[in-house]
């Protein structure tokens, strides 16, 4: 009676995370298919999947920005059967749009947001038909609010979030749930390969705020973002898989409790300019503001992981 998950972009970060600790359940609950665009970089899945390899997990290609190769690895299924799909691949793109190309701005949403819409016009009709089933999709909290230099990600996790709220109020209908999984900061080879690129970017087509913007305050500070209010993909994994044995899911979910107060400041303020006007004080007028305020939350990150410890021990 296992439960068959597909994951995409298992070949590095939170999928790969996640495809080991599904696969890896207590209760032997699943049937991991962990697909990645290229089956060469198989390597360190194998290794974190473990003895699990040929029993609560296999590899299958799937690359979501192809039809056909999402058909041919459903068709390869028994039955065509997928219980819980967790639509994860997806990439990032930071700097000032007036350096970017539309075609690179095209392959994200092509991945990000058609990637996602490929595998539900693939999958949804067997679930509806079954009446059964759990869309899992890995948003982010730039699916909700935007973060500057961050412009076109953002509005591929936004089409994400419209998309799967409109189709859950449908999903009701036929008995299936949708989740939206919105991390914050994850250390993991997206960050790494996200502001490689952004060092990369040629800013001759940026004005002189705009680079001095993007080098100086932006990529400065990146690091340290990531390093005092980052994840770990495996607790991102910790999460989901928490989301994926509830009866009742709930369609959002954040992952990173040190990031709750900004996304909600999006909602104490109707007119949205509470969060706007937050983030404009926090990177332009209070550098000292924003450093204190982060070692602030280097200090609640221990807190908080002590409580999340604290929560699955009471539920063992
Ligand atoms: P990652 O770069 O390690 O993983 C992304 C994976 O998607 C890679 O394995 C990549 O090969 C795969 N991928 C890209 N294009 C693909 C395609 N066409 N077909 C199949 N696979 C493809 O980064 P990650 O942080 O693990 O990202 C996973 C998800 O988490 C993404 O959707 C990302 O937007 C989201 N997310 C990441 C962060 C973060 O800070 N790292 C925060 C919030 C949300």
């Amino acid at each position: 009676n296992q439960k068959v998950v597909l994951i995409t972009g298992c070949s590095s970060g939170i999928g790969l995370a996640l495809a080991a600790r599904i696969a890896k359940d207590e209760k032997k609950r699943f049937m991991v298919y962990a697909t990645m665009r290229n089956l060469g970089n198989a390597e360190p899945l194998v290794e974190a999947a473990d003895r699990t390899l040929g029993r609560t997990l296999e590899l299958k290609q799937l690359d979501v920005c192809s039809e056909e190769s999402i058909k041919a690895c459903v068709d390869s299924l028994p039955e065509r059967r997928v219980d819980i799909l967790i639509s994860n691949a997806g990439m990032g793109l930071i700097g000032p749009i007036e350096c970017q190309s539309i075609d690179e701005m095209k392959t994200v949403m092509d991945t990000n947001f058609f990637g996602l819409v490929r595998l539900l016009k693939e999958i949804l009709p067997d679930m509806k038909k079954r009446k059964k089933g759990h869309i899992v999709v890995i948003s982010s909290v730039m699916g909700i609010q935007g973060i500057l230099f961050n412009d076109v990600y953002a509005a591929s996790k936004f089409a994400v979030e419209g998309f799967c709220e409109s189709l859950a109020v449908q999903a009701l209908r036929f008995n299936l749930n949708i989740s939206l999984i919105e991390p914050g900061p994850v250390i993991t080879e997206f960050e790494r390969k996200v502001y490689e690129e952004g060092l990369k970017t040629d800013l001759s087509k940026a004005d002189k705020v705009t680079a001095d913007m993007f080098t100086n305050i932006y990529l400065k500070n990146y690091k340290q973002i990531f390093e005092s209010l980052g994840q770990t993909a495996e607790d991102v994994a910790e999460h989901t898989h928490r989301i994926i044995t509830m009866d009742d899911p709930p369609f959002r979910h954040q992952t990173n409790t040190l990031y709750t107060p900004m996304t909600t400041l999006k909602y104490a303020d109707p007119n949205g300019d509470l969060p706007i006007e937050t983030f404009y004080k926090m990177v332009f007028e209070h550098d000292k503001v924003f450093n204190a305020s982060l070692n602030f939350l280097k200090l609640l990150r221990w807190r908080s992981r002590k409580s999340f410890t604290l929560e699955k021990d009471k539920s063992t």
